[in-house]
């Protein structure tokens, strides 16, 4: 009873705010589309679960919790939750905090980390070649919070969540990288102005698996040509295929029957799920790095992407 009690309180905070601007927080999204769609139609964003509503209170308890042993170590945090805004660029943002060190004054963005991705990372390029999307958007964060407040280094402080430990990595402005997250906010502008979209990212299940737009979108990118199967054996392996984890050795006999299955065939819907399949060229150099070039070979091969739709 009283963790139902917790959690209808929880949900009672999910709500979908109206999005007027490009989030900071967002532009490091790497799907144009999402982040058109947000500007567009944030109104039909599928709003998140509970569980990921706990995680990002717990995320504000920590952000406070880091604030309280800066200062308690005597450091001095000013503009605590400022908001920013770039109205050239229709960019906006929140800075966690800014810390005065040594005469100068540098914002901050707290993050707190689960231990195996707080371990992961000791830099901004960690971030930026991150293989979680969450993690890649946070320099691109802190870059824009750079140009809004003419700085040129900014700080990130990591706390893991497992055993409170903190990580301090200083990052300096990338002005190369700050002119791209500049052009696409400009992109954003122009699509929203214009009424248009763009069209969406090869399926990447890290990022549209997660997508509040996948909804809308999935049914463009399904199109017309799509092939609708009543095989009842992909369907049944194309389910165990989500349950098992890569590695596993039933997932190998799975995924290679699957590929039996629909190798060729460019869309099919079986059952709630969406294959897609595309040729791609493989290029395979079978002879000595030196002369590889002249023996250079391309083969063709599938590549298939299975979605709940
Ligand atoms: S589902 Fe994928 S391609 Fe479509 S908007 Fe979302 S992230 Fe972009």
């Amino acid at each position: 009873m009283i963790i139902e009690k917790v959690l209808e309180s929880k949900q009672g905070k999910i709500k979908q705010y109206p999005v007027n601007a490009n989030r900071a927080s967002e532009l490091g999204h790497e799907c144009l589309r999402y982040l058109v769609l947000n500007r567009t139609r944030w109104q039909e964003k599928t709003l998140h679960d509970v569980r990921l509503q706990m995680i990002f209170d717990m995320g504000r308890m920590v952000e406070d919790l880091v604030s309280q042993d800066l200062r308690e170590a005597g450091f001095a945090l000013i503009e605590q939750q400022r908001a920013f805004s770039w109205a050239k660029y229709q960019i906006t943002g929140t800075i966690d905090c800014k810390i005065a060190l040594d005469g100068q004054v540098y914002p901050v963005e707290i993050k707190s980390s689960a231990p195996h991705a707080f371990a992961s990372i000791n830099s901004a390029e960690d971030m930026r070649r991150h293989k979680y999307h969450y993690m890649r958007k946070y320099p691109a964060q802190l870059t824009l919070y750079l140009l809004m407040d003419n700085k040129d280094k900014g700080l990130f402080l990591f706390k893991n969540k497992a055993t409170g430990e903190l990580k301090e990595i200083w990052m300096d402005l990338d002005y190369e990288f700050g002119e791209s997250l500049i052009k696409k906010a400009e992109a954003i502008n122009k699509h929203v102005t214009e009424g248009t979209l763009p069209e969406p990212i090869e399926y990447n299940e890290d990022i549209c698996g997660d997508c509040g737009y996948a909804h809308i979108c999935m049914p463009n990118r399904i199109g017309k040509e799509v092939e609708i199967s009543d095989n009842t054996e992909l369907l049944e392996l194309v389910m165990r295929y989500n349950t098992l984890k890569p590695g596993a050795k039933e997932f190998e006999e799975v995924d290679k029957r699957i590929n039996e299955l629909v190798k060729g065939r460019e869309k099919i819907l079986v059952g709630d799920w969406f294959i897609e399949g595309k040729w791609y060229d493989r290029t395979v150099y079978e002879i000595p790095d030196e002369v590889k070039q002249q023996y250079k070979t391309v083969t063709p091969c599938w590549r298939k992407n299975i979605m709940k739709v």
